[in-house]
């Protein structure tokens, strides 16, 4: 193996599995599960990621390998969330996602509603998932075996959950809930009874009154903590990614490992605990609290590849801060330069995706140039060769594509500053400007049309355009350059900042920005 290659986590994670003896043909099997109750947003594609880089290295190893999406759409509502409508949900609360009409109607329930965009944008990130439903699961009897097999170690799981945890369990606590017939909740069931043989449970409704012997095939599930180890037991499961709530001591893996051993007499899976992906300035993303990044929408502004990297390159340990600014635009320039100070070939390697082509182009400066052409490629290609940018034509449709990026991301994620465009005329803002900046911007005017004269347009350097500024200010003496900056902007762009000034009067054109600057220094306050 080379050296290089031992250097990233995933790599060194597939060491490790690859330590513990397994048959020649054994197909290992990485899961993941993510609870449908909102939208499946970056934090939760971390889960994922992770998965699927150690599948994809298993594979590369020459290993057998499936990677399974459990969607726990049998899971119940836990409450209205803010994004829900109280009038039509409430009503739903404790009641299986499967179960729950969805909020466009456009969906066969209010899981499906979440999980499409979700498996769409799997696809897109090459995601290779085999997807199950635990609604399917249960439905189907997939789990019979095991909830009797949890409902006979009752005081087993009782006593291992009571000793790891430190919570009291009530005399009535099962390790199965049952839905209720007649309300069709499972948030408040009491198991009463249940029949081995004919895999029964009786139960008690304490919202409904409703008491009733139902099938356990499709009429309830395992609460969490022992779900998780039973899937385990009838899935092989041999890897599972999970949060740092599951992973951490006390948490649902620390129970499911002695349950799955003592219970279902099975081995409990290789754990990767990773860390949440935090919203910059807004918290630990979470779909209930409603800060939430949709995969879907990060999507519409990079390609796959570059979402792929911005998780891949992290440590699981590392907490992620997703800043759609900055810290997009800097991976997206990672991904798109090889000469990119922080690259890492190998997550790069991890993380194709799309067929992505490099231009070498900063995004940032696309974002500029975009605008300026009024999101046209052809005047962005234009614009660029002017610039120096070797774009190849060859390449044609992937800058057409970036074009789109920078729309979508001016459109999702822009902060005010970055949005601009060349005012029509001279703006009625320029008024508000001092005497002497509205002077200043009659020499910046001057300037221009003495370089003018002297050369053809094409050949005056946005160096040259730059200095001017510096020239003009040193003329205008009771005015700082940051002074003279804001008054340029302000009659271009009717802001007070804007893209680098040189390149900016070169890109939009030398002599439309001389008149322009004549005109608005003859503005009257
Ligand atoms: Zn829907
Ligand atoms: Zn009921």
């Amino acid at each position: 193996m080379p050296e290089r290659k031992s250097q990233h986590w995933a790599d060194r994670i597939v060491d490790q599995i690859l330590a513990q003896p397994r048959p020649e043909d054994h197909v290992y099997h990485i899961v993941t599960g993510i609870t449908p109750s909102g939208r499946i947003h970056i934090g939760n594609l971390r889960e994922v990621l992770t998965a699927d880089v150690i599948y994809r290295i298993l594979q590369e190893r020459g290993k057998k390998a499936k990677l399974f999406y459990i969607a726990d759409d049998y899971d119940p509502l836990r409450k209205v969330y803010p994004f829900l409508d109280p009038q039509n949900y409430q009503k739903f609360v404790g009641h299986p996602l499967s179960d729950i009409p969805c909020p466009c109607d456009q969906h066969p329930s209010y899981a499906e509603h979440f999980l499409e965009p979700f498996l769409a944008s799997m696809s897109q990130l090459k995601i290779d998932l085999t997807v199950l439903r635990a609604s399917e699961l249960y439905k189907s009897g997939r789990y019979n075996q095991v909830i009797i097999q949890a409902l006979e170690a009752r005081d087993t799981i009782a006593e291992i959950l009571f000793r790891l945890t430190g919570k009291e369990i009530d005399e009535f606590w099962s390790p199965f809930v049952p839905i209720c017939e007649s309300c069709g909740s499972m948030a408040e069931t009491k198991v009463i009874g249940w029949d081995r043989e004919r895999e029964l449970v009786g139960y008690l409704c304490q919202q409904c009154q409703n008491q009733g012997w139902v099938p356990v095939q499709g009429h309830g599930k395992l609460t969490w903590r022992v779900d998780w180890p039973a899937r385990w037991s009838f899935l092989n499961v041999d890897i599972e990614p999970m949060g740092k709530d599951h992973g951490s001591k006390g948490g649902s893996y620390d129970t499911g490992q002695e349950i799955v051993r003592r219970v279902f007499h099975k081995e409990p899976p290789f754990p990767i605990v990773y860390e949440w992906i935090r919203l910059e300035g807004m918290g630990d993303m979470s779909s209930s609290k409603g800060n939430v990044v949709a995969i879907e929408d990060v999507l519409k502004v990079v390609p796959a590849d570059v979402l792929r990297y911005l998780i891949i390159k992290a440590l699981p340990k590392q907490r992620i801060n997703f800043d759609p600014v900055n810290q997009l635009l800097n991976v997206f320039d990672e991904v798109d330069n090889e000469q990119a100070k922080y690259r890492d070939p190998r997550s790069l390697e991890l993380s194709l995706a799309s067929g992505f082509v490099p231009i070498k182009v900063p995004f940032n400066h696309l974002i500029s140039i975009v605008q300026i052409a009024g999101g046209d490629p052809a005047r962005v290609s234009a614009i660029l060769k002017r610039g120096g940018y070797q774009i190849p034509e060859s390449s044609a449709k992937e800058l057409e594509e970036r074009c789109r990026y920078a729309l979508n991301w001016l459109e999702h994620f822009a902060p005010a500053e970055y949005r601009f465009s060349v005012a029509e005329s001279v703006p009625q803002s320029v008024q508000s400007l001092t005497p002497s900046q509205r002077r200043v911007l009659g020499k910046l005017s001057d300037l221009l049309s003495t370089m003018l004269s002297q050369k053809e347009e094409k050949d005056i350097s946005a160096e040259e355009i730059h200095r001017s500024f510096y020239e003009a200010a040193q003329q205008e003496k009771d005015l700082s350059i940051k002074e003279v900056f804001q008054a340029f902007y302000t009659a271009l762009i009717d802001k007070e900042h804007g893209p680098r000034a040189g390149w900016f009067v070169k890109t939009i054109g030398v002599e439309f920005v001389q008149k322009r600057l004549a005109e608005a220094s003859a503005i009257e306050a």
